[in-house]
């Protein structure tokens, strides 16, 4: 989900791409109970259990338990109650693969001690390459954390006292200098810029539209174009690569599929821990998000991140960002994470370091009781293309864009931008050489337009630009009643100079 800081392009920001890694595998837990390492046997377990159908080794009793034991659930399992029902899954786990390809006879104690031993070695050396060295922030003014430490911190930090922040707390997974560089942002920590009213509810979807999307986010005032709708402080902030930062830890694995195994559960375990630092609404809030990340090896809280997560591209490691964004951070928002996806957005966002909050801003006008939409992909591609984009977060869009989706509509996407740049340059070009602009350079502009408008993208800073520039343009040429249609609503865009320098205007 690169997203762009800049206006000056017209797709939308985007949430972070997805990557896929391995799942997790039966060998996997079988070396934890075998090792009595209950906690990673009952998070691989649990994320194991979280397939459709779930392997049926597990028994009700079996997962309940390490839910609770995740989640706290009432009552907490003993440690003992836990190594007893660990020991049960490894046996079940065993015997499960000691039949798997062999006659039914062949199962017990002879199978089980052969392929177990050989699963163990490899994972334990995959283990001991992705070990996070992990801190706890006690002193909120200590700054100079050195860089290969991770920090499970809050901010902004709790002044003395335990007083909270009005507008909230982010529980944060990050690099101990990236802590120092936020916190040492001028203005830190400002108050959330948010508007006086609130201006959005959660609902289901169902309710306001006949595709049914889940839960959405909903106007309940009439918003203008330009206005900020809402702004919120993320309940979560973690590094956005957790594959490549889990892999720092230690020397290279020769396995490199278990590695990544290993740091997923390891990277989840970390996550968990700031989950479990949130005050139980919002708690409840990240484990209820939506989940596309299901059979891939990730964890519960980190599917959450990779299926709802925002890009935070103003806060990275070390000195710059890099152009494949793998230094940057996401975020779980508690509204943001609920909005739903459309190839034709009408918000984009921004996001504040000083004071640790995102704002979103309506990009046309919206009717109260219409639903807040963002595209998760980029919107200059074909129908094809955003359909592929699309798959890694579960998504099928049904927008009016995808269902009446041609050949032209395509072509228009992929070649509005250009297309808008090459007729404005000629358009400008005529008018400076001091030639009368000729009716046959303004047509195909004004036809741009309306196919822009027709296809949803009325919101782009393309079709914005041609409005302000048609009214200049028409106005000069002394075609006043249409210069006026144009005026009008090329005010509403509040499109800048430096905008429209781009066309050479
Ligand atoms: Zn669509």
């Amino acid at each position: 989900m690169d997203r762009n800081t800049s206006n000056s392009s017209s797709a939308p920001p985007r949430r972070q791409q997805p990557w896929s890694p391995a799942t997790a595998s039966e060998e996997e837990m079988a070396f934890f109970a075998k090792q009595e390492r209950t906690d990673d046997l009952a998070w691989t377990i649990y994320r194991e259990a979280q397939r459709p159908g779930g392997p049926e080794f597990l028994s009700d009793e079996f997962f309940h338990n390490v839910f609770n034991n995740i989640y706290g659930g009432n009552p907490p399992m003993s440690t003992e109650k836990m190594n007893e029902l660990a020991k049960g899954a490894r046996e079940r786990v065993m015997n499960k693969r000691g039949t798997k390809g062999k006659s039914p006879s062949t199962s017990g104690s002879t199978v089980r001690g052969s392929s177990g031993s050989q699963s163990t070695t490899a994972v334990s050396e995959a283990l001991r390459s992705v070990h996070l060295e992990t801190e706890y922030v006690t002193d909120a003014r200590k700054l100079d954390h050195d860089d290969s430490t991770i920090l499970i911190t809050t901010i902004p930090s709790p002044p003395d006292g335990f007083d909270k922040d009005p507008d909230g707390h982010c529980q944060w997974v990050v690099r101990g200098p990236t802590r120092a560089k936020v916190i040492n942002t001028p203005g830190y920590p400002s108050p959330v810029p948010k508007p006086e009213e609130n201006k959005v509810t959660i609902m289901q979807t169902q309710a306001i539209t006949q595709r049914n999307m889940g839960l959405g986010v909903v106007a309940t005032k009439d918003i203008q174009m330009g206005e900020l709708i809402f702004a919120e402080r993320p309940m979560l902030m973690t590094p956005r690569a957790v594959v490549r930062l889990a892999s720092q830890g230690g020397p290279k694995s020769r396995d490199k599929k278990s590695s990544l195994r290993m740091a997923l559960i390891e990277w989840e375990k970390l996550l968990q821990e700031a989950v479990d630092r949130m005050e139980p609404l919002d708690r409840s809030l990240v484990l209820r998000l939506p989940n596309s990340h299901r059979n891939d090896g990730s964890g519960m809280i980190l599917g959450a991140v990779r299926t709802n997560g925002f890009a935070v591209e103003e806060i990275f490691d070390g000195p710059e960002k890099k152009s494949d964004e793998s230094n940057i951070y996401a975020a779980l928002l508690r509204y943001g994470s609920m909005i739903n996806h459309n190839c034709v957005p009408n918000i984009r966002y921004e996001f504040s370091v000083a004071s640790v909050s995102f704002q979103f801003y309506a990009m046309v006008d919206i009717k109260a009781g219409q639903e807040l939409f963002y595209s998760f992909c980029e919107t200059n591609v074909s129908a094809a293309e955003r359909r592929k984009k699309l798959a890694p977060y579960g998504i099928t869009c049904h927008c009016d864009a995808c269902e009446h989706a041609t050949k032209q509509t395509d072509k228009l996407r992929q070649e509005y931008q250009s297309k808008t740049s090459r007729l404005l340059r000629a358009l400008n070009w005529q008018r400076r050489e001091g030639k009368k602009v000729a009716q046959t350079a303004i047509d195909p502009i004004i036809k741009l337009k309306d196919a822009l408008a027709k296809e949803g993208l009325g919101y782009t800073h393309e079709y914005k630009c041609i409005v302000v520039i048609l009214a200049q343009v028409l106005e000069e040429l002394g075609k006043d009643d249409l210069a006026k249609e144009y005026k009008e609503e090329g005010e509403k865009y509040n499109v800048s100079k430096e905008k429209l320098v781009k066309y050479s205007f």
